[in-house]
């Protein structure tokens, strides 16, 4: 881990997560999330002691586990508010919501895993915060929302997929296709330094947006192509699987599955893809 400066308010931490951090004087900052588990949170409270900086807030860009694992850590030792926006800030205190929603009902307990499920913390309504502005990038998740502070440094949370995200598990995690493909055309009309989660910081998304949309455009041509003949929906998620030749496990089948299901919906509201049922299944159809 190692703060990095981008401007005179904002800094970074570099790590497998990438933390935003935000100075509101000489001695205290908010950070935007906070890594993947306890110990990372306990990390982040170190290498901001060792440069005198005291946390006086967690804002949460959305609800997934690897961005509010260190929620509850740094909380208790910091004595740090927690925000978050509307239906994320039910899940970041109930995050039994999070397998619950991937699964459909009381999840499996191998569901209720750090990766899927982190630990509660009690998170309050976002705040206006002197200096920041609050982006909408709904799509990935139901309402996640990013960061821009003063410096112009914007902090994007998952709102692009990394390149060797894309290149290598090919399926991102998406909850709404249609309102992720409007985050991309805002993504566009934004200028400044932008710090994604899971990439490296950079003046230019240009590239890496075209990125995500291809793969979604291919992604989508796959479907389109597989649901010629009318398919079960676990038939589509083999299928799609397969043509990457990717393994399934039980994280994996809820995250990819339900990201199908979001292309599934898309496509139906497009006009592109029906269901119907018959002999007791629902079958994916060509429209
Ligand atoms: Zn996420």
């Amino acid at each position: 881990m190692e703060l990095i400066k981008l401007g005179n308010s904002t800094y970074y931490i570099k790590n497998v997560n990438n933390i935003g951090v935000y100075k509101v004087n000489d001695r205290d900052c908010y950070i935007i999330d906070s890594g993947n588990d306890a110990d990372c949170g306990k990390k982040i409270i170190k290498l901001l002691n060792e440069n005198n900086l005291n946390i006086i807030g967690i804002i949460s860009t959305h609800s997934h586990a690897d961005h509010i694992g260190g929620n509850k850590i740094i909380s208790n030792r910091c004595n740090a508010k927690i925000y978050a926006k509307g239906i994320e800030k039910a899940i970041v205190n109930y995050p039994i919501i999070e397998p619950l929603m991937l699964y459909g009902s009381n999840p499996l307990l191998e569901l209720q895993n750090k990766f899927l499920m982190a630990h509660p913390s009690n998170s309050k309504e976002l705040e206006d915060i002197k200096g920041l502005e609050y982006l909408n990038l709904k799509g990935h998740s139901l309402d996640m929302i990013g960061v821009k502070t003063l410096d112009n440094v914007y902090f994007l949370a998952d709102s692009l997929a990394s390149h060797n995200s894309i290149n290598k598990y090919h399926i991102f995690y998406l909850y709404d296709l249609e309102e992720y493909l409007k985050t991309l055309e805002y993504l566009k009309t934004l200028k400044g330094t932008f710090v994604l989660s899971h990439s490296e910081v950079t003046n230019d998304i240009t590239s890496l947006i075209k990125e995500n949309e291809n793969k979604i455009q291919e992604i989508i041509n796959i479907i389109l192509n597989i649901c010629k003949i009318p398919l079960t929906f676990e038939e589509i998620l083999a299928k799609v699987f397969t043509h990457y030749n990717l393994v399934l496990n039980i994280n994996q089948y809820v995250l990819v599955g339900s990201t199908i299901k979001a292309y599934l919906k898309y496509l139906k509201e497009n006009n592109k893809l029906n269901y119907e049922f018959k002999d007791n299944k629902m079958l994916w159809y060509l429209m």
